[in-house]
């Protein structure tokens, strides 16, 4: 029988393997089948990482308290502004809370991040930027500035992960998804942000502080009663779920006898530990990205899954099944880097043959034979198909942490790759069937519609 985890073309080939299995595109093919035995094994390295976590020991997932214990209701009311910083999209959000369970008014400003704020400095590019986002937004949404005695409050969706104090306030461990602004790590970006606003001049009150898988279980919640998890596929990937106090080991922030928390798993970083690293079917491609990545052996769960990496693993392994000679029969043309992002490997997903040979061209071949843009084809649904499979291990891993099998569970997930890559949901669907069976019907994926927005203006609104 072949190998569990085959982790490399490398280590494949010292296997005794038929030959069959030593190409790159057997190797690739082979990692995102995922058997089930593998996904079992994933399953029980996340909740041994899980339980590290919570009792405050080193583990690849922080397990971060949200400080969000009130689980809101529907009659939270009144206007609050959002932002939404996800890691590709920033968005300014204006949302009108009805407070009778009714429907809830959005409305937004998208803006795009440059390189310089992503890159720059966090005190003095970032932040202002953010900020004068803010200001202009309100400014058209409200007619005019808020004054001094009657501040708006606004809730901070901050997607990367941090270790918060309180509700509104929070220290950023670490910048994920290409971020690496400096003066950031180690500073309250609530205290940041607030610092930004006051010196434009702006009478808006942080008032909260949420991740978007926060935000997300939150903005369903009320809708679905049985929203338990939290989950964004977009740029990155996260996951987050309601815990029992008495289960967070490591929380000294009060009352541990009773009630609910829910926690930021940071899920992303599964694999940045040896242990379970081998867990995932990593394969040399994802380890070269890494390589080349701002964050080094940091989030290997989320460089299989997100947005921001799906395309770039695509445009890789055909790259290296060309120089292998396995396709492209001794053509020396590449794709360059950069070229195949996740938009364009969900709709190679979804091309037929004539509209393969179409993008392929657009990518810098041309004339491609057939055989070659079906091979493309294949290469996508490799990689997203394993994505989705490890996701589904993830979701079900907690479920089962929950003692949620078999009861009605909602997962409220929010991003671009969940609303839009071709057939990632029905697969993170289908790999549940095969892990919990019958089970599984139990579990919905339900899109929490603008919820890692809507989200923290709901928790602003209680706070
Ligand atoms: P954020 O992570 O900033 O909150 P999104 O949820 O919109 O933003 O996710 C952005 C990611 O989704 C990008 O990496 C992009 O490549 C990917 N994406 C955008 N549109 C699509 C699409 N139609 N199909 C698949 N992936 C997409
Ligand atoms: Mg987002």
């Amino acid at each position: 029988m072949a190998a569990a985890v085959v982790r490399s073309d490398s280590d494949a080939l010292s296997e005794t393997d038929t030959p069959l299995t030593r190409g790159v595109l057997a190797v690739v093919y082979a990692a995102a089948e995922m058997p089930l035995e593998d996904c079992k094994a994933l399953m029980d390295g996340f909740q041994a990482a899980m339980a590290r976590g919570l009792a405050g020991q080193e583990s690849d997932l922080k397990m971060l308290p949200s400080f969000v214990t009130e689980l809101p209701t529907g009659k939270e009311a009144g206007t609050v502004y959002a932002l939404d910083l996800g890691g590709t999209n920033f968005r300014v959000l204006r949302v009108v809370l009805p407070g009778d369970g009714g429907e809830i008014k959005t409305e937004f400003r998208s803006f795009a991040l440059q390189q310089c704020h992503m890159t720059g400095c966090g005190e003095a590019d970032l932040f202002p930027f953010l900020a004068s986002c803010i200001k202009e937004t309100v400014e058209q949404l409200e007619g005019s500035l808020p004054g001094a005695d009657e501040p708006l409050p606004l809730g901070f969706t901050f997607s990367f992960p941090t270790q918060q104090s309180a509700l509104n306030q929070g220290t950023l461990i670490s910048w994920t998804k290409g971020f690496c602004a400096s003066k950031c790590v180690g500073c309250d970006v609530v205290a940041m942000l607030q610092k930004a606003l006051n010196a434009l001049g702006v009478h808006v009150v942080v008032k909260a502080l949420a991740n978007d898988t926060v935000g997300t279980l939150m903005a369903l919640r009320p809708k679905e009663p049985n929203t338990s998890l939290g989950v964004i596929f977009g740029t990155g990937t996260n996951g987050c779920y309601v815990e029992q106090m008495s289960k967070i080991g490591k929380w000294t922030g009060g009352d541990v006898t009773s009630g609910r928390q829910c926690i930021n798993i940071e899920w992303g970083n599964f694999g940045a530990s040896v242990p379970s690293r081998k867990l995932l079917p990593v394969t040399r491609h994802d380890e070269a990205l890494d390589t080349e990545s701002l964050n080094k052996g940091e989030q290997i769960l989320e460089k299989m899954i997100g947005g921001m990496y799906i395309g770039e693993l695509v445009r890789r392994v055909f790259n290296a099944a060309a120089d292998a000679g396995e396709i492209m029969s001794g053509r020396k043309e590449r794709i360059e880097a950069g070229g195949l992002n996740t938009e364009l490997a969900s709709a190679i997903e979804a091309s037929d043959a004539p509209g393969l040979v179409k993008i392929l061209e657009q990518l810098g071949v041309p004339a491609p034979a057939a055989s070659d843009a079906k091979a493309l084809q294949k290469i996508a649904m490799a990689i997203s198909g394993r994505g989705a499979r490890v996701s589904a291990c993830a979701i079900a891993a907690i479920v089962q942490h929950m003692e949620r099998v078999g009861t009605p569970t909602v997962v409220g997930i929010d991003g671009s790759v969940f609303k839009c890559y071709t057939n990632f949901k029905a697969r993170i669907e289908a790999c549940m069937r095969d892990i919990f069976g019958d089970d599984a019907l139990h579990i919905k994926l339900q899109l929490s519609e603008d919820g890692s927005g809507v989200g923290a203006a709901v928790i602003a609104a209680t706070a």
